[in-house]
């Protein structure tokens, strides 16, 4: 029943359908393979101070577990993961010691998360890389070729006890075997390593472009993690395409890029090609507002891959823009902390995708999301094979790098199974809500709103490029505000009906109570000057996230005051709804 998918195994053989052939297997049991994977974290583990601590004794069954392991948040771990940091070798979270450590993007909370990662979680990649592209081979077969991969490696740094610590996707780009896995699902990238490792975001940026454009017809996949690094990079290309067809003619690379890495490595591919230029040059020419420029540039690409659902769902409108014809494609669900999930119906579009719950790479649990709404007593969670579909669920994860019934603060709803897995569609995350008194609104309800204003500005041929929210308790009565920034200019009388449209699509009876009454004030559209969101993205890069990781953060708190500096010091006009 184990997929027991090793590299060494795989590199000469891999074989999609035999991938497909276990994980079928493993999914019709997957209630017994959850219980199987449990006995395994537990016995590896057994030995570990934080599970001796709470008095498990070596049980390795799910009873014992539950009864003895408490759910936790990473405060609680926190110091566990401060004494390995600081160079504890002893067993401490897991048995054998944590060689390094994964950071979590923060973008939402303002704050990094420290989080082991050992080889475990570098098999538990593989395996969910094999296993999406295994499906998605099915319905979009490759041939070797090369993608146009949007990724940065950020630099990782040493813990004072001489760990590593970087980016989950740094710690697979650095793994030795990487070169190997990206052989087996086809894909290569177009860029060198210099360039993926580059010191400078927005060099690295413009190498890819101009790398995927020198391999314009091997291109297979245009790819990054999250949808927003795609979108971005097609922002550029929009403004530098002239550059990158005169590099491309005259096979000298542009002064913008000066970290000298990068240049020499630019050079071995870069040769004087007045043919391939002109061509890219009349390609752009010829096209209106952008619209599929990816299948233009890339005659040969098969579909466009990355994050689209939960934040990224709003860049997917111009994401399509871009793909035109070509299928957008959703990446897996997972997050610093460890794996979750694997697309397997890779043609559902990013409205409607669904992952598969892989049951042999941790212990999930699930808390019904009325009992944490409605607070109070602790929370029982129910195991993966007993959730029920249409019901949404508080995800709990457990893994072989050291987690144990870790909250992670995500929302999911089962919308149907795959054999006995559930296929979970992300909702949002949970700590994210708009709230000033009895009102209560997530991100998804924040993004519904919005979405619904901002057909408006369809009429008037203007774009939302990204949005922000943060709540005002500045005055006696506070109210919601929502900050717009948008590829053109409307007329006033639209965005004071964007305003009214925002305010009215907030649909939680605490709000439109409280608004009824006073107790909440009208809300306030604030539209910002061009480029505040980049702003935004190079704050955060300052601060240490890298791009791969970055989500725009879709509320900010009093709290997190460099982003809330920034957005309210580039505000160009305000509205006040008038809807109450
Ligand atoms: P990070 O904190 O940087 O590790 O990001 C992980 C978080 O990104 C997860 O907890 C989710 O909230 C979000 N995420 C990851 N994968 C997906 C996905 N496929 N769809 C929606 N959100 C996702």
């Amino acid at each position: 029943m184990e997929m027991g998918l090793s590299l060494d195994e795989t590199k000469e053989e891999f074989d999609p359908e035999n991938v497909i052939k276990k994980f079928e297997e493993i999914s019709r049991n997957a209630g017994k393979v959850q219980e199987e994977t449990l006995r395994k974290i537990l016995e590896e583990n057994a030995s570990a101070e934080y599970l001796l601590n709470v008095g498990l004794n070596g049980r390795t069954d799910e009873e014992s577990f539950k009864q003895c392991v408490p759910l936790i948040t990473h405060e609680v771990i926190e110091p566990y993961i401060q004494k390995i940091m600081n160079g504890d070798s002893s067993p401490i979270i897991t048995g054998k010691p944590i060689p390094s450590f994964s950071l979590s993007s923060g973008t939402t909370q303002g704050k990094r998360k420290f989080l082991p990662y050992n080889d475990k979680v570098f098999d538990t990649t593989m395996q969910m890389w094999y296993t999406s592209f295994a499906y998605r081979n099915r319905e979009f077969p490759l041939t070797n070729g090369k993608a146009l991969a949007f990724v940065y490696s950020s630099k990782p740094f040493v813990t004072e006890g001489g760990l590593i610590a970087g980016t989950a996707t740094t710690h697979v780009f650095r793994h030795p075997k990487y070169k190997d896995l990206t052989k087996c699902i086809r894909s290569q990238s177009c860029s060198p390593v210099e360039v993926i490792f580059g010191s400078d975001f927005h060099q690295s940026l413009y190498c890819h472009l101009l790398c995927g454009l020198l391999h314009y017809d091997q291109v297979q996949i245009i790819s990054s993690s999250f949808a927003h690094s795609i979108v971005q990079a097609f922002q550029t290309f929009e403004q530098v395409w002239e550059d990158l067809c005169s590099d491309i003619r005259f096979g000298i690379l542009n002064e913008r890029v000066t970290d000298p890495t990068t240049r020499a490595a630019m050079s071995e591919i870069l040769k004087p090609n007045p043919k391939l230029a002109n061509m890219i040059y009349y390609k752009c020419l010829g096209l209106t507002n952008w619209y599929g420029l990816i299948p233009e540039l890339f005659p040969n690409a098969k579909y466009v891959l990355g994050i689209m659902t939960g934040a990224m769902e709003p860049y997917v409108k111009q994401l399509r823009r871009y793909a035109g014809w070509l299928p957008l494609v959703c990446a897996d669900y997972g997050a610093s902390e460890g794996w979750i999930a694997a697309n397997v119906n890779p043609r559902s579009p990013p409205e409607e995708a669904t992952f598969a719950v892989l049951p042999n790479i941790g212990y999930f649990e699930f808390i019904p999301l009325n009992e944490t709404r409605n607070g109070g007593a602790e929370p029982k969670p129910i195991g993966l094979a007993e959730v029920k579909l249409g019901e949404e669920y508080e995800i709990i994860l457990t893994n072989f790098a050291g987690l144990y019934r870790y909250r992670l603060g995500d929302v999911v709803k089962v919308m149907g199974f795959h054999n006995s897995t559930p296929e979970l569609k992300f909702i949002c995350r949970q700590n994210l809500m708009l709230s000033i008194n009895i009102d209560k609104n997530t991100e998804s309800d924040l993004q519904i709103a919005v979405e619904e204003a901002s057909k408006l500005l369809a009429a008037e041929k203007v774009e939302l490029i990204d949005f922000t929210s943060h709540v005002d308790l500045t005055k006696e009565v506070g109210h919601y505000v929502i900050f717009w920034e948008l590829s053109g200019e409307p007329d006033e009388n639209v965005l004071k009906e964007c305003c009214n449209s925002l305010d009215k699509s907030f649909a939680d009876a605490g709000y439109v109570s409280s608004r009824k009454v006073g107790s909440i004030g009208p809300l306030e559209l604030r539209i910002l000057k061009k480029g505040t969101f980049n702003k935004v993205l190079l704050h955060c890069l300052s601060m240490g996230t890298a791009v791969n990781q970055f989500k725009p953060p879709r509320f900010v708190s009093d709290n997190n005051k460099p982003i809330l500096q920034i957005v309210c010091g580039n505000v160009a006009k305000s509205y006040f709804s008038t809807a109450y």
